[in-house]
């Protein structure tokens, strides 16, 4: 941190042109910069227009007093918290009538005026509000500090959810990718059990995908991969469902809330979507542009707890679940391509 070193500025405010003159001698050995005010509105302005480290102020002076000018000054932030030296004839007597002012930095001086007691007196002052100074300059860089700490808290934050988001899609297709997947059926299916509904699942694979790459190569296998996805998409409406790329050319839906007759609906449409988009495909034997092929199965799955002690059990009923779906587009494989083949959980077709 560099704090930089500056000349502390002291007003003194006397009526007497001579008692500034000597005032302001007897402070020349503190190497401070010195400015004087002949009067009570004259310091005032002066005080709201530069920056002060101590004032000297005369008690008695005529028009407005040394007390009233200190009262005005902590009627203003700019003022409050400078220090304040009352430079008074009066006895110790009359010491009370500074007792308003003793819980600020306030002290005060007795006429005759000795020059060790002023210049000791001022020197307290002056290291005080350097302190305050240096302290106000510490607490800015601090500030800053802190400020650039949670800019960049901020900007960690952003790059860690991108870093997240970016470890559960598929770099190519911009879907879910296959861990996440495995966390979505994970939960849907606790909340299928939880809810006593019925979950669907779709495989999806692109028929004769290996002849598309073989025909046009794989940066247009890429482009296709990616015109599938957001084909199928399109034809998945719900907030609920979720695409993903399995792997290679295959896609896979989860659809909560979904019984066979729906997940029929959406397989049609997912099925539709993507041979009506009319990607030319001459090698596929079955069509001229590309198409899918799906496998679908639906469940209402069932709490273990009772059926089963194995732990092992719970796990592998999702997995069971997607091997449905996977004999399903086996089958629609099987059957002659681009079409959707429902399996019930006994694997029959339904
Ligand atoms: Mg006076």
């Amino acid at each position: 941190m560099n704090i930089e070193t500056t000349t502390a500025r002291i007003l003194l405010v006397d009526d007497q042109t001579a008692n500034l003159t000597s005032l302001a001698g007897i402070l020349k050995p503190l190497q401070v910069e010195v400015d004087t005010a002949r009067s009570g509105p004259e310091a005032l302005a002066k005080l709201l227009r530069a920056e002060y480290a101590l004032v000297f102020l005369d008690v008695q002076m005529p028009e407005m007093d040394g007390f009233e000018v200190a009262e005005l000054m902590r009627g203003s932030m700019k003022t409050r918290d400078i220090p304040i030296i009352f430079v008074t004839a009066l006895n110790t007597e009359q010491k009370y009538v500074f007792r308003g002012y003793e819980t600020g930095a306030v002290d005060y001086l007795f006429k005759p005026l000795e020059p060790i007691i002023v210049r000791s007196k001022a020197n307290v002052f002056l290291q005080l509000a350097e302190k305050n100074r240096q302290l106000a300059a510490k607490n800015r860089e601090l500030d800053k500090i802190v400020g650039e700490l949670t800019e960049t808290r901020d900007a960690l934050r952003v790059a860690n959810r991108q870093l997240a988001d970016m470890a559960l899609r598929d770099g190519l297709t911009g879907l879910a990718n296959r861990r996440r997947f495995d966390q979505v059926l994970s939960g849907e299916w606790t909340r299928a059990i939880r809810d006593g509904s019925e979950l669907s699942l779709a495989m999806i694979d692109i028929d004769y995908f290996k002849l598309y790459n073989d025909a046009y190569g794989h940066q247009q296998g890429d482009v296709c991969l990616r015109r599938v996805a957001r084909a199928l998409e399109n034809a998945l409406k719900r907030s609920t469902d979720l695409l993903a790329r399995y792997g290679g050319e295959e896609f896979v839906a989860i659809m909560p809330l979904t019984d066979r007759e729906g997940a029929r609906a959406i397989g049609e449409a997912l099925r539709f979507q993507v041979e009506d988009m009319g990607l030319v495909h001459r090698m596929s034997l079955i069509a001229d542009v590309v198409t899918v092929s799906i496998g679908l199965t639906t469940i209402r799955p069932q709490s273990l707890s009772i059926a089963s002690a194995d732990a092992t059990y719970v796990g592998q009923a999702p997995a069971r679940f997607v091997a449905t779906a996977d004999s399903a587009l086996y089958q629609a494989k099987e059957n002659g391509r681009n079409r959707v083949v429902i399996l019930d959980s006994r694997m029959e077709e339904v």
